[in-house]
């Protein structure tokens, strides 16, 4: 099994991922052990035998060579952070949390968790912070990348980099990964930036890879999109993309929520008005509002570099400076392509 695992590591990774293995076992016995400092004793060493689990925790740790671009990270970002967006937190806690952390409950069931989930709508209003959130409540690990990054013009290198981040998410699991701008990796047959036959390609990789994503392997695909009516069909079908969330504005109370987690470590004068604040915002997307409470901090830097309070007049001025990056327009279309989504399914 490991050597299906180590798919990717050449010789000098092993070694170390054989050292790091052992390593680990010495530090499950002697937890405060200082490996820097400290020698291990020799009766330790005398007794030591490297388990299943040691391997599980150094392959976490050894990165192998060839798959130095894929960043293997714990996110922070807890549910707490992110403001509204209550229906997509909810799915993704029954769709990823629940699965990643219970796969015995839905095994006993019979129940086939979802492989992938889109989240999709306008730019900056949290996909990236719930697939942090979904990864770190779940306990996984979070590999995140963008198309741009998968994508090269070297004949073949596309489909690899695909193959090298699910080898990698499996080795590390349970994982989430996160593909952002994916409507650029698999777009409809005809669109897209590529040349048509390297789309094409690349589009049966992650098809034949989401296949084959064995049920209760641990591993969630979680994919982003601006534009998810530019994006193969064949993948938003079940088995693929099996859940597509509209992760839409924020209403007056996200916004309220989303101001508030964003002034948390700020110094609030009492006249601030939150509410008030949240009802004239609409259509402000949660990176909007962070932009918001910037300029606010920074009007009131401004006043003096001894202001110890951000004040409500220091909004007003910021609020004059900013306004929502999402149109009327770009709210229709988005009912529009959810209508559409919907229908198809
Ligand atoms: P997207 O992936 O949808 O483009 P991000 O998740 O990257 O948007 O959001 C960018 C930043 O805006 C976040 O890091 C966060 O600071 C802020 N933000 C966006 N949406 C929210 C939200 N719902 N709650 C709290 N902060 C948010």
């Amino acid at each position: 099994e490991l050597s299906r695992r180590t798919y990717g590591f050449v010789g000098a990774d092993l070694a170390a991922l054989t050292r790091e293995a052992a390593l680990e076992a010495v530090r499950r016995i002697m937890p405060r052990i200082d490996l820097n400092k400290d020698a291990i004793p020799t009766e330790i060493l005398d007794a030591l035998s490297v388990e299943a689990k040691d391997f599980d925790n150094a392959l976490k740790r050894v990165q192998p060579s060839a798959m130095r671009e894929v960043m293997v990270e714990v996110p922070h970002i807890s549910w707490d952070d992110v403001g509204g967006l209550d229906e997509a937190r909810d799915k993704l806690r029954e769709g990823v949390e629940l699965p990643l952390k219970h796969p015995e409950a839905f095994r006993r069931l019979g129940i086939r968790p979802a492989k992938g989930f889109l989240l999709y709508g306008p730019p900056g209003t949290g996909k990236t912070l719930l697939a942090k959130a979904a990864a770190r409540e779940s306990e996984a690990n979070f590999i995140a990348t963008k198309s741009s990054d998968l994508l090269s013009k070297w004949y073949g290198e596309s489909e690899q980099q695909i193959a090298r981040l699910f080898a990698r998410a499996r080795q590390v699991a349970p994982t989430v990964i996160f593909i952002d701008e994916i409507d650029s990796l698999v777009p409809a047959r005809g669109g897209g930036l590529g040349e048509p036959q390297v789309t094409e390609r690349v589009v049966n990789t992650i098809l034949s890879e989401m296949d084959g994503m064995e049920e209760l392997n641990n591993v969630v695909l979680i994919g982003a999109s601006n534009r998810p009516n530019l994006i193969d069909p064949a993948l938003l079908r079940p088995g693929r993309f099996d859940e597509l969330i509209y992760v839409g504005t924020p209403d007056t109370a996200g916004r309220r929520r989303i101001l508030a987690i964003h002034t948390k470590d700020m110094p609030l004068a009492k006249n601030v008005d939150l509410e008030s604040l949240a009802q004239r915002t609409e259509r402000f997307t949660g990176a909007d509002l962070e932009d918001l409470v910037r300029r606010a901090g920074l009007t009131a830097l401004r006043r003096g570099l001894d202001s110890d309070l951000v004040t409500m007049a220091d909004f007003e001025a910021a609020l004059k400076e900013t306004r929502a990056s999402v149109t009327e327009e770009m709210l229709n279309d988005y009912a529009e392509i959810q209508r559409t989504l919907k229908s198809d399914a």
